[in-house]
């Protein structure tokens, strides 16, 4: 199995080059040349033996190929469980994992692949992440600790939640925080110009850990491929999803889990106040803008890079509108769907997950559905609290965290001041 990039330039490359480069050096993503067939899940399968079925096709002939079952089982050893709301809904419960937030998922598979695809490596790698919030988090908790990687990861200062700054600072040793005077799309822009700079090159290798890197979005097919063979076994129906989207990361993995065929219907991509999606399946126009702030941070995203995976995989507007669609929700309906979740159902979600759970209430789909609930409301309790008029505990894992002491460098939204940051 080879991947190309969405840009014509690149020679193609293995999963685990793919993986190493982050970027294309053409600048584009990478995506796989070729689909191969998926089996269902069987019955009584784990996640992480799921992972393995979906994900070795894709190291096929690499040097990960051998190594795919047991990243899997490291990376994925915490549950998913699919809660029944109706007998047509179920919530898809993402959260589970060390951080809190569906991104362990991809940054505990990457850190288990870099960490095996640079042993007896000469020189240090340096990983770069732009984090809206719980990507970072992910990120430095899968790497920390990881001998020959150093992790720098870029926030924007102000717009993160008071545990995810904590997530992201708390570390020391290999990981490093910044927080960049700006929005999430200056960091990622950041990033990318590093990506850019010889400078920086000839000094460090440097991988990306962000959603452009495939070693992320691989893995995060694996519980849509899971939850809806489970689905197909007991009803013999498709699984259709609603996926709280920013970055478009999640959607395409979602994406690619159908079109190597796992049975899932229909996708809907639920975006807060940041439209650049739906505008253009709407307009025909792509026009990426600056982001607004909502109370879904992490979804704060005015030109999500993996719209051009989307994009690759559905050349046209015919193909593209009749493969997914996608749906605005503002601040004042997401903070009404956290209280009517609460009222109705006895659940707790977190305002991303409110976002997609407001867009299902809107479409009423037929058949099967899943809101992939994608952040523990704890993360976000300045917000979800007041709503609900109660307090949430913390999971074990983030409390432990808060009792650790934080760091962070304050930085301009500029290559030269990160740099200086860096190398200082
Ligand atoms: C990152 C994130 C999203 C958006 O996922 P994308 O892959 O960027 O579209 C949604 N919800 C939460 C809680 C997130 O952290």
């Amino acid at each position: 199995m080879k991947f190309v990039s969405t840009r014509s330039g690149a020679e193609p490359v293995s999963l685990s080059e793919a993986i190493a480069a982050g970027l294309a050096p053409d600048g584009g993503l990478y995506v796989p040349e070729a689909w191969p067939n998926a089996a269902i899940i069987a019955d009584g399968a784990g996640l992480a033996e799921a992972a393995a079925r979906v994900l070795s096709p894709f190291a096929e002939g690499d040097v990960l190929e051998p190594e795919i079952a047991a990243i899997a089982a490291e990376a994925f050893n915490f549950p998913v469980p699919l809660v029944p709301l109706t007998d047509r809904l179920a919530v898809l419960e993402l959260f589970h994992g060390p951080t809190a937030a569906f991104k362990d998922f991809g940054a505990r598979f990457l850190a288990g692949a870099m960490t095996r695809i640079r042993a007896g490596a000469s020189r240090p790698l340096l990983i770069l992440v732009a984090t809206s919030g719980d990507t970072g988090g992910a990120v430095a908790a899968a790497f920390h600790g990881k001998p020959g990687v150093e992790v720098a990861v870029l926030y924007p200062k102000g717009l993160v939640s008071p545990l995810q700054e904590r997530q992201l600072t708390c570390w020391g040793g290999n990981v490093r925080a910044f927080a960049v005077r700006g929005a999430f799309d200056d960091c990622q822009r950041l990033v990318k110009a590093a990506f850019g700079d010889k400078d920086l090159r000839s000094r460090c290798d440097l991988s990306s850990a962000n959603s452009i890197n495939i070693g992320r979005l691989l893995p995060q097919m694996t519980y849509f491929a899971w939850a809806s063979s489970n689905v197909w076994r007991a009803h013999g129906e498709k699984l259709s999803f609603v996926i709280p989207s920013g970055n478009l990361g999640h959607a395409t993995a979602c994406a690619w889990a159908r079109t190597i065929g796992y049975p899932i219907g229909e996708i809907v991509l639920a975006h807060n106040a940041n439209r650049a999606m739906p505008d253009y399946l709407e307009s025909g126009v792509w026009r990426p803008r600056a982001s607004v702030a909502t109370l879904a941070s992490a979804m704060d995203v005015g030109d999500p890079s993996n719209a051009e995976r989307l994009f690759n995989l559905f050349p046209n507007m015919t193909a593209l509108r009749g493969a997914v669609s996608a749906h605005v929700v503002d601040d004042a309906a997401i903070s009404a769907r956290i209280k009517q979740g609460y009222a109705e159902h006895g659940q707790i979600w977190c305002p991303h997950t409110a976002v997609a759970a407001e867009t299902h209430a809107r479409r009423h789909g037929v058949g099967r559905w899943a809101i992939a609930a994608t952040a523990h409301p704890a993360k976000f309790r300045e917000i979800v609290e007041p709503i609900i008029g109660e307090s949430i505990a913390l999971p074990a894992a983030l409390a432990a965290l808060m009792a650790r002491p934080s760091e962070k460098v304050e930085i301009e939204p500029d290559l030269a001041a990160l740099k200086h940051a860096l190398l200082s």
